[in-house]
């Protein structure tokens, strides 16, 4: 068997979804199909619970849009008066009932209770509509199936019970495609969780892993890996073959493609990992396999923006790595900061990570007992892999460079303001 996944873009309209079911329907192998929140349901639902968590009005009007934007999806589908219709309607209804009654203050918990309506509701449409487009199919809900820890809002898979209840239920015997929800899960007490933004593709990987796939497809809008984000560089190349380590090194810099979860569990079964164009489904795309034979055959340019600069500094002069790394890193764990670079002189600890505006004053707070601490969040990271003198310099170019690591196959560079391509 295989899997497939579909993001938002893929799913953002009546063409998309009819465009879905062409694509399904010539899959040749049994299929699990992973389908995200429609175009940018996800980013709507945050705002909907954070006006019902300030207690405004507004959050009944931003619902109702939401809503009407589904239902008009449906209406261009054809299936005003199907019972996917209905099936949207008493979703809607029971996230309506959920909105009204009392919410706690527990952000993470609320979180995952309103946000994973948005895979519901897409996969109730979807499934509908490939059944009356003849892709016959099972709706399956995954947050009875893949079970996870109550972290919400990043919550982990629980392996083995999760592996039972999947092989259980995917086991296709009654049904050639199975049609689920990437990015949520439930707890063993029943409770809805969600895996962390963008989790759809990670969630392909753990069915895969679990049911024994022979192969993962992510349908995108874009003709595969390339080696920059075309929308920042002009020029961009195609990269045909790419291996788990490259792809991971790819994601973990800031490639926004996949997930950077994504590999992992592919890793442990070798399973590959095709990209491909949903836009031209019979292009080659990209496949990223355990071994590419060699590396890319161009430089490949990856930015991470909205990023934080930390100089720690030891207010004893204390030698900076030696004495204090270790207690400075669970502090940075236990506050949630994800760290991107790290450099280090003798009394000093530079550290460039992911720019959360909410975790500042706890980083101050807490790292301020022990250290003195001083913060520039105006800065982006650039990793280029397997540079060139000539990729270096397109880079670099009249830039201000903070900090500059190299090594025999990636350099990165933290710049002070915002890279124009
Ligand atoms: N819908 C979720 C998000 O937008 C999950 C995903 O798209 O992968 O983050
Ligand atoms: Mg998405």
């Amino acid at each position: 068997m295989i899997v497939y996944k579909f993001g938002g873009a893929s799913v953002r309209d009546a063409w998309g979804i009819r465009n879905l079911a062409a694509i399904a329907g010539k899959a040749d192998d049994d299929l699990v199909i992973v389908v995200s929140a429609f175009g940018k349901t996800t980013n709507a639902l945050e705002s909907i619970l954070a006006s019902r968590m300030s207690r405004e009005d507004k959050y009944r009007e931003l619902l109702e849009s939401i809503a009407d934007y589904h239902r008009n999806v449906i209406i261009d589908l054809k299936m005003a008066n199907s019972e996917t219709g209905l099936l949207f309607e008493n979703s809607l209804s029971q996230l309506s009932a959920y909105l009204a009654g009392e919410c706690s203050a527990d952000y993470d918990f609320e979180y995952d209770q309103v946000v994973s309506f948005g895979e519901v509701w897409s996969t109730i449409i979807v499934s509908g509509f490939l059944n009356e487009a003849g892709v016959m199919n099972r709706w399956v809900d995954i947050r009875k199936v893949l079970v996870t820890d109550n972290r919400h809002r990043d919550a982990n898979i629980v392996w083995e019970e999760s592996r039972k209840r999947l092989s259980a239920t995917f086991n296709f015997s009654r049904a050639h495609v199975y049609l689920t929800q990437g990015f949520i899960g439930g707890t063993l007490g029943g409770k809805t969780t969600t895996l962390g933004r963008e989790g759809s593709d990670y969630t392909a990987a753990v069915l895969a892993n679990m049911l024994d796939a022979t192969g993962v497809y992510v349908w995108k809008d874009v003709p595969g890996l390339l080696n920059a984000d075309p929308q920042w560089l002009k020029d961009t190349e195609r990269l045909p073959v790419v291996s788990y380590k490259e792809a991971v090194e790819m994601t973990f810099s800031g490639a926004k493609v996949i997930h950077p979860k994504t590999i992992r569990p592919l890793h442990n079964k070798s399973i590959p990992l095709y990209v491909k164009s949903f836009l031209d489904p019979g292009a080659e795309g990209t496949i990223i396999v355990p071994d590419a034979g060699g590396a890319p055959s161009v430089p490949v340019f990856v930015k991470k923006e909205d990023q934080i600069m930390i100089s720690i500094l030891p207010r004893d002069f204390s030698f900076a790595i030696s004495e204090n790394l270790s207690r400075i890193f669970m502090i940075l764990t236990d506050i949630g900061i994800k760290v991107n670079l790290v450099q280090a002189s003798a009394v000093s600890i530079n550290i460039c990570a992911d720019h959360e505006a909410e975790r500042i004053g706890e980083i101050m707070k807490l790292l301020g007992e022990e250290f003195r601490v001083v913060y520039n969040d105006n800065v982006e990271m650039v990793t280029i892999r397997h540079y060139t003198p000539e990729a270096i310099e397109k880079m670099t170019l009249g830039r201000q460079v903070m900090v500059e690591q190299r090594t025999r196959k990636t350099v990165r560079f933290v710049f002070t303001r915002p890279v124009q391509s």
